[in-house]
This record gives C-alpha cells, sequence and structure tokens, in this order.
C-alpha cells in the first residue's frame, strides 16, 4: 500500500521536492486540452509554442539571462553531460577537464566514461569544510583544458563553491566554465548577465517542479555543439518534441521561485537552524559537515558518531521521517558518501551521517516532530552498537 503524504514528514527536499500545487495547475492543460505539437505552423501547435517561450522567459528571469540563453533539456543530467560533451567537440585538441571531488554523479560517473574514452581529468579537492582549494584548481588548468566543471552548491552538505570566481579564472586562461546548479537554482540569488559563466545546468524537480525536465544555460557568446540530433527543436540545440507539459511547470516554478525566494530563504534557514541546533544540543558526539557560513539555506548534514547511517534510514523511515545518508542515489552504497570522504572526515563521522533537507512545504510543527524522533533513533542505535556498548563497559 502507498504511504499517504500527509503521514510522512518530508525532510528530504535536495533528493526531490512536492509540486507545488500552482506549477500542476499550470501544467495540466498542456496534457489534455493543448496537445498540439509545437513545431506545427497551425494555431493550435503555435499556441503550444507560445506557452514554451513564457516557460523560457521565467527561467530566463530566474537565472538573470536573456530568454534565448535556455535550452530545455530531460533533467539536470543531461544538462551536466551535454556541457561536458559540447566542449569537449568544440576543440577536438583539448581532451583534458578539471572538476571537483564533490561532484555528483552526474558529473562523476560522466568523466570516468570519458576517461575510458581517452580524455584526462583533473580532480580538485576541498578541504574539511567542504570548500575547494582554489589555487590547485588553477594549478590543473593546462593549454589542453577544455572545461572546468564546478558545482554551484553541493547536494549533501549544501557548501557553496566560489563558482563566479572560479568562472572567472576559467576565462582568464581562456577555458570554458559549467556549473552544476541543481541544488542551487531556486534556492539562492543567481544573476548570469554579467557572468563568466558559460553553462549552468539545473532541474526542475528541485525547485517543486516535475521529474524529467531540465535546462542548459548556454551562455550566448560561448559556442556550442549538440548532443542529440533530428528535428530543430530549440533553436537546433537539442532535438526531440518539447516535453511540453513539464517545461511549461519548469516555467511556473521558477516564476514561484523567483517571487518566494526571499521570503523562503529566511523562514526555511530558520527552521533548518532550529533543528540543527537543536540536534547538537541535545545530542552528545553530533556534529554538523560542511561550511555553516557558504552553505544552502536548506541544508543540514549531521554526523552521530557511534551509528550507522543505514540502520538509522530504516529506524527512521519506520517513524515516516524521509532523509537521506550522503545523497539519495547513494542509499544502498556501502562505500559511503564520497563528499564526506573527500572532506576527510573521520571514518565514524562518515558512517554515521544523515541529510536532512527542508523546502516550501515543510513546518515547524513537522520540525518539532522530527526533533523528537531523531535523538531517540540515534539514542537506541548507540545502545545497540556492540563498538559503543565496549567502550562503555571499559570506560
Ligand atoms: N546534480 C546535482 C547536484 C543533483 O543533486 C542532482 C540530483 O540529485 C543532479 C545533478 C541530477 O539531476 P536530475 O535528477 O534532474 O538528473
Amino acid at each position: 500500500m502507498m504511504i499517504a503524504p500527509d503521514k510522512i514528514i518530508y525532510l528530504d527536499n535536495n533528493a526531490t521536492t512536492q509540486l507545488d500545487p500552482a506549477v500542476i495547475e499550470e501544467m495540466l492543460p498542456f496534457l489534455t486540452t493543448y496537445y498540439g505539437n509545437p513545431s506545427s505552423g497551425y494555431q493550435f501547435g503555435s499556441q503550444v509554442r507560445g506557452a514554451i517561450e513564457t516557460a523560457r522567459e521565467r527561467v530566463a528571469d530566474l537565472l538573470g539571462c536573456m530568454p534565448s540563453e535556455i535550452v530545455f533539456t530531460s533533467c539536470g543530467t543531461e544538462s551536466n553531460n551535454t556541457a561536458l560533451n559540447a566542449a569537449l567537440l568544440l576543440d577536438l585538441a583539448r581532451r583534458h577537464i578539471v572538476t571537483t571531488a564533490v561532484e555528483h554523479s552526474a558529473i562523476h560517473k560522466h568523466c570516468e566514461q570519458l576517461v575510458e574514452r581517452g580524455c584526462e581529468v583533473t580532480v580538485v579537492s576541498v578541504d574539511q569544510d567542504g570548500n575547494l582549494d582554489l589555487e590547485e584548481l588553477e594549478h590543473a588548468i593546462r593549454p589542453e583544458t577544455a572545461i572546468i566543471s564546478a558545482m554551484w552548491a553541493n547536494n549533501e552538505t549544501g557548501v557553496i563553491l566560489p563558482v563566479e570566481k572560479i568562472a572567472e579564472l576559467a576565462r582568464a586562461q581562456g577555458v570554458l566554465f559549467h556549473t552544476d546548479a541543481v541544488q542551487a537554482v531556486g534556492k539562492v540569488p543567481i544573476r548570469l548577465s554579467d557572468s563568466a559563466i558559460n553553462f549552468l545546468s539545473l532541474s526542475a524537480h528541485k525547485l517543486h517542479g516535475p521529474k524529467g525536465v531540465g535546462a542548459l544555460y548556454l551562455n550566448r557568446r560561448s559556442a556550442f555543439r549538440s548532443m542529440l540530433f533530428g528535428g530543430g527543436q530549440e533553436n537546433n540545440r537539442r532535438a526531440g518534441t518539447e516535453n511540453v507539459a513539464s517545461i511549461v511547470a519548469l516555467g511556473k516554478a521558477a516564476e514561484l521561485a523567483l517571487e518566494t525566494m526571499e521570503e523562503e530563504q529566511v523562514r526555511v534557514r530558520s527552521m533548518r537552524d532550529r533543528f540543527e541546533e537543536t540536534l547538537l544540543g541535545k545530542i552528545p558526539e553530533a556534529s554538523a559537515n560542511g561550511d555553516r557560513e557558504a552553505r544552502l539555506p536548506n541544508t543540514s548534514s549531521l554526523s552521530f558518531a557511534g551509528i550507522e547511517s543505514e540502520g538509522a534510514l530504516l529506524l527512521l523511515d519506520r517513524q515516516k521521517v524521509c532523509c537521506s545518508a550522503g545523497s539519495a542515489c547513494q542509499t544502498g552504497s556501502l562505500q559511503g558518501s564520497h563528499v564526506l570522504r573527500a572532506m576527510n572526515l573521520g571514518e565514524d563521522a562518515i558512517r554515521g551521517s544523515l541529510r536532512f533537507s527542508f523546502g516550501r512545504f515543510n513546518t515547524e510543527a513537522e520540525v518539532d516532530e522530527a526533533l523528537e524522533i531523531v535523538p531517540r533513533v540515534v539514542s537506541k542505535l548507540r545502545a545497540m552498537s556492540p563498538r559503543r556498548s565496549a567502550a562503555v563497559a571499559i570506560a
């Protein structure tokens, strides 16, 4: 039986978000009444094209760029893959990529594939707070570097990287720059008009839009090579009949994000901070992971010594609390978070890490409930832990 959503405490908004009802309302007519193909010449089709262009304008407004710089894609992963591939195709003599140790698998795994196909990848490290070593990054750039890819905000810790600075650095060396901003868009202000960023990826389902639709920002002065060939959709930059309803939905989600960002940042941040501070005060041997200043307002990565996050997720699930160990994509992996590992946190901190991420539809009452449940779960696991019982017995 499916779990009724009103019974759950959803603290996993970095994995995905609840669709905003206003987004559903906006997209539904494009699944029912307005089913025309946007490429058709008659009015029934061209009016759908108009809706796509409205969505493009709304996304551009959120990013502070021009509508013509937005290409709709099927997801954040596609946007990320497209940016790297485009850079490699633009100059076949450049086969080197610089990226960071904390990227999402949509960059990491792609880079692994590219290495198998003869590219070279330099991975820049981060410190214990998840901050990038800019000097190391600068030294990693070579004459044959095609692109630097660094995420705007990390999905596990929320740590924000200085992407505008990195983009300047890349431009000064004649290298393209891409940022995976899937976790940042809609949560922090972004103004691309004067930036040196060439490519930026976003995904609708992280900002209360539907899954399976994203966008790639392409700076109008940057050259581009498409990854999909076929029809001339998206101004010949991404072939394939448009996912109209989802694109319309992404547009609405972007509009709402822009309208509510200022207020939501404050509300969500205060909820996150209260949750985090209360847990750190209540639970001994608990710590917060990542720079606590340069961080998304909604994310809290916490480590509890002496527990296994997989066990915690199981017990929290029974209490209908949804959160993650590292990123959702890694749940089930025994290796633990590659992000926390890159930050050189101890084995205990990595094994006992949980990510809580807040969003538009969370309430203070849910936070109160979670603040009762999480300490109970941690205590129970610690009492069950043979390692811990032995330590207590010796002490
Ligand atoms: N990049 C980051 C930082 C993410 O957090 C995610 C999703 O978790 C992605 C990329 C992939 O986005 P999508 O699920 O739309 O492919």
